[in-house]
């Protein structure tokens, strides 16, 4: 049997994280079995459902690197299919035509209500002879649910789960103007897509029930459920956008990286041993649904930060200077792109070990992209106010004229010329960093002073110099 899960999300215009986390089990899993991993669009709802809402799904995959097997398939293209899965139910006699009316099923459900009773439809039509349908009035179809005994999910996240059927009604799959319903739809669409594993929130556990009663109906194989537990907030309340970012695409422009977010999604809820950094390649190598715990996962902004941060150090310097690159894209005042990326891509290893997220990354990296003069701030200026420190970086400026621009070579420079005024390396080093960054904090000056390259240096003190 090859493994096949997918990810069914409705298109509403994100991609929440939860969502996220859910197709990340699922191709976790098939990648982990050596199977498939299936997209799904779940765009019954046409009000809902616009090409803008489903791009935003396949732009989030794709930039988990959740890229599924198959082109992905359109629920809303197979209502033919799902009314002829109904129709052969109704031949089999394991589903009935209800011609109940819409004030009769209100009063039913008043009824109950009143009488302290789950609203559930009473079967009324489901022994009726058909003859006595009234005219004019187009029916529903609904299946013929068992009455007694109890229908059971062997559910691989939550174990045996087991509901009375006399607990559950005759549910219509086919609405009387020929459109299916939703649990219909799910389940023909999971067996025409030889899904063999249904990885997804446990706030569809409930539905399963019902799913499994389709099944049953049809004669089909069943695959197996996982339900995994939803994503909370730190309060223990369903994650919603009062917590924090809720989309993915809100942490991307947020300055998280996908490899990031998937390291987090996955230990968010799933453990092997103290595993904590995992790359792709260890999570399909350890990810199975045994690890996938059963209490409700909390999301952790501080441990996703943190997470972040050691990716951040171990990316790509080239990807990191692109990534910067496009967030200063439009800033005025910037040198050209071949000159800031060359110069923000030589300082990369030093920038990315101070910076936890991309805009962090991005801010701190910005000064390199600047034409002078550059603007300072309160603690820089003050640097460059003090009595005498014009004077030293006038100095100072014909020793860097002479020196070779390579860390090593400056370090040796600049403790020399520090040496020779009678000053501590750090009494040269602030005054020249504030001249070159406008700030007081960068990274280490040699290499600072290296990745802006000679004649930018000489720049840029003679900016301040005035
Ligand atoms: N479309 C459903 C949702 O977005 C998922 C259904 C399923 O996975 O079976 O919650």
């Amino acid at each position: 049997m090859t493994v096949r899960t997918r990810f069914a999300p409705s298109p509403t215009g994100l991609l929440h994280i939860g969502g996220a986390r859910t197709a990340l089990f699922n191709y976790l899993f098939s990648r982990h079995h050596g199977g498939q991993f299936l997209l799904r669009i779940e765009d019954t709802d046409r009000a809902r459902s616009t090409d803008q809402a489903v791009q935003v799904i396949l732009d989030g995959l794709a930039w988990l690197g959740l890229t599924p097997d198959e082109p992905p398939l359109f629920q809303s293209t197979r209502a033919a299919r799902h009314a002829e899965v109904a129709h052969a139910l109704l031949a089999a006699g394991r589903a009935y035509r209800c011609y109940a009316s819409a004030e009769e099923l209100r009063l039913m459900r008043e009824q109950a209500l009143k009488e302290g009773r789950p609203p559930r439809y009473d079967g009324r039509w489901r022994d009726r002879d058909p003859a006595e349908a009234p005219a004019g009035v187009a029916p529903a179809i609904r299946l013929k649910a068992p009455r007694d005994g109890e229908t059971v999910v062997e559910d691989l996240v939550q174990g045996s789960v087991r509901v009375a059927n006399a607990e559950l009604d005759d549910m219509i799959i086919l609405r009387s103007d020929g459109t299916p319903t939703y649990l219909h739809a799910v389940v023909v669409d999971d067996h025409d897509m030889a899904i063999t594993h249904v990885i997804r929130g446990d706030d569809h556990l409930t539905n399963t029930f019902r799913q499994v009663q389709i099944y049953q109906a049809m004669g089909w194989e069943m695959p197996r459920f996982a339900h995994i537990p939803l994503i909370h907030g730190a309060d223990g309340a369903k994650l919603s956008k009062r917590h924090g970012a809720v989309s993915v695409l809100e942490f991307r422009e947020q300055g998280f990286l996908p490899e990031a977010v998937c390291n987090y999604l996955l230990r968010l809820g799933w453990g092997h041993g103290d595993a904590e950094i995992l790359s792709r390649e260890e999570a399909i190598r350890l990810f199975d649904l045994d690890g996938v715990g059963r209490g409700a996962a909390r999301m952790d902004y501080a441990k996703l930060t943190h997470l972040n941060a050691v990716w951040l150090r171990a990316a790509d310097d080239a990807r990191l200077a692109e990534e910067v690159m496009a967030r200063l894209a439009g800033k005025p005042g910037l040198v050209s792109d071949d000159v800031a990326r060359a110069r923000i891509q030589t300082l990369m290893p030093a920038l990315k070990e101070r910076a936890r997220t991309l805009v962090e990354l991005a801010e701190s990296a910005a000064f390199l992209a600047r034409t002078p003069p550059l603007p300072m701030n309160e603690k820089a200026q003050a640097l460059l106010d003090a009595p005498g420190a014009r004077a030293m970086l006038g100095d100072l400026a014909q020793t860097l004229a002479a020196a070779a621009f390579t860390p090593a070579a400056l370090h040796d420079a600049l403790r020399g010329f520090a040496e020779a005024h009678g000053k501590k390396l750090g009494e040269v080093a602030q005054p020249l960093r504030a001249a070159l960054t406008g700030a007081t904090t960068s990274p280490p000056i040699d290499a600072t002073l290296a990745a802006l390259g000679r004649e930018e240096t000489l720049a840029r003190l003679t900016a301040v110099l005035g």
